[in-house]
């Protein structure tokens, strides 16, 4: 096994990784910003280095810096999380070079899936199901306006660095391909320093739906199942769970042999996720693979059983799978809420401070993944979001009840947080009966977050 892990990251993620370096043996190394000098994850680790200044670039997302901490406290490996470098082949590149363990794929694969053009031409290859779209990069304006009336309208202009939902524009006519052909573009290029597009099929409001898959050094590749992560907000998921609600068995096998495929043909070794839309007829099409951990891996882990961390360190410690696919079963329901500090009223800008005081919620079926504490600083610094709440029943109306009973046992003082978004979201409807699609979200907000004002909501003191 590993003997000491350098963790890339910070926040919950991070704490995530320590635990189970710990429970696993493994000494658990964390770096820290100046402005995280009282964060959890520097406080539980075995060791702590500090790597920088507040802003990310001078600390989690300074290459030489991690791996100059790495060299210096004797690592062997390094355990990136997700965001910051966890999908930067040049990070997984440097690690490589200086003989420290990536705790992930090779920054080969890292490349041929980061380019999400390039990723399409080597799913279908494979066989793999993707949107109908250009075949490849488009260059100009001129040749995007020409395929996207090829392949029919609506489009989605797709930035092939993209990430977060930046970088993508809808278009339905030929006027609003030009326009945001140029500006997803520049985005792109500003926030990944590429500015390459390419043009696929708009699916109006598909369901999205990932399958995790887990591979290790030897080629045996298995998936751990479907999460349902249509619940987004500007292609921000909100809330994830697990079985997706509806999903026949037959379509779920074989999605989950795609998935498996797609792992298989790009060599992929470590946890990933390949991500799908579904539309109304039932077609599957994939969209990226996510070369990381995922933040909604704990709703998998709940109704499998497997702990997706552990077999990581496991399988980049050179071990075998424990597991085939045949031992893999989904048993319950399991539902997540990201909770972010946001100020719900004001456009979800974020929300930073102080916390007074925290209480989270316990009990049968309920799990926390958090990095706060009372008295702790939620940073202006970094991501926004500062739990996860999950909860699994037998049933999926039994994990809806828990999840309710667990955000109403929540307090968060200090700052403003978008638990009462999610908790409002447990009684409705649509979200009752299941399947229900990414749309759903922009559809409904408006709805939901009147009801929570005129409960007093907006007045509500942090
Ligand atoms: P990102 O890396 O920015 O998250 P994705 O390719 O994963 O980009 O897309 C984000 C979200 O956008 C998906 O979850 C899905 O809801 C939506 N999306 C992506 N491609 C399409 C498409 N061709 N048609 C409709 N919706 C799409």
């Amino acid at each position: 096994m590993l003997k000491r892990v350098l963790i890339a990251n910070r926040g919950e993620i991070a704490v995530r990784i320590i635990r189970e370096c710990l429970d696993s043996s493994i000494e658990a190394v964390s770096v820290y910003s100046t402005a995280d000098s009282q964060a959890l994850h520097r406080i539980i680790a075995t060791r702590a280095v500090c790597i920088g200044g507040p802003r990310a670039s001078e600390s989690y997302l300074h290459i030489a810096n991690l791996i100059e901490a790495a060299k210096a406290t004797g690592c062997d490996a390094v355990h990136p999380g997700f965001g910051f470098l966890s999908e930067s082949s040049d990070f997984a590149r440097s690690c490589e070079a200086a003989g420290l363990k990536f705790i992930g794929p090779s920054s080969q694969v890292i490349d041929a899936m980061g380019n999400k053009a390039a990723a399409r031409r080597m799913m279908i290859e494979a066989g793999v199901p993707v949107v109908p779209g250009s075949d490849g990069a488009v260059t100009s304006e001129k040749e995007a306006v020409a395929e996207a009336e090829r392949i029919g309208y609506p489009v989605l202009l797709k930035a092939s660095a993209g990430g977060g939902g930046r970088g993508m524009r809808k278009a339905f006519n030929t006027e609003e391909v030009r326009k945001g052909f140029q500006t997803a573009s520049q985005e792109a290029e500003s926030c990944f320093g590429n500015g390459e597009m390419y043009v696929e099929k708009l699916i109006e409001n598909p369901r999205h739906i990932e399958f995790q898959i887990l591979a290790d050094s030897r080629g045996n590749v298995v998936h751990l199942g479907e999460r349902d992560c249509s619940i987004q907000r500007r292609n921000q998921k909100l809330l994830e769970e697990a079985p997706a609600w509806g999903l026949s068995e037959q379509l779920r096998c074989q999605m989950g042999e795609a998935a498996v495929k797609a792992a298989k043909i790009c060599g992929y070794e470590n946890a990933g996720t390949v991500e799908f839309i579904v539309d109304k007829d039932e077609h599957f099409y994939f969209i990226e693979m996510n070369t990381r951990i995922q933040v909604e891996h704990p709703v998998t882990e709940m109704v499998t059983g497997v702990n997706i961390v552990k077999e990581q360190l496991r399988i980049a410690s050179g071990l075998p799978l424990s597991f085939e696919q045949k031992d893999i079963t989904m048993s319950g329901h399991a539902i997540e809420c990201r909770i972010t500090a946001e100020k719900v009223f004001e456009n979800f800008a974020p929300c930073p401070g102080k916390i007074d005081f925290i209480h989270f919620p316990a009990g049968a079926g309920i799990r926390v993944d958090s990095a706060l504490y009372n008295g702790c600083e939620i940073s202006p610094y970094y991501d926004s979001m500062v739990a996860k709440i999950i909860a699994k029943g037998e049933s999926r109306l039994e994990a809806v009840r828990r999840m309710r009973r667990a955000l109403e046992e929540t307090v968060i003082n200090g700052v403003q947080t978008t638990l009462p978004v999610q908790h409002l979201l447990m009684y409705q409807q649509d979200f009752l009966r299941g399947g229900y699609d990414t749309g759903y979200i922009e559809a409904h907000l408006k709805e939901l977050l009147s009801i929570y004002e005129a409960a007093g909501g907006r007045n509500e003191s942090i």
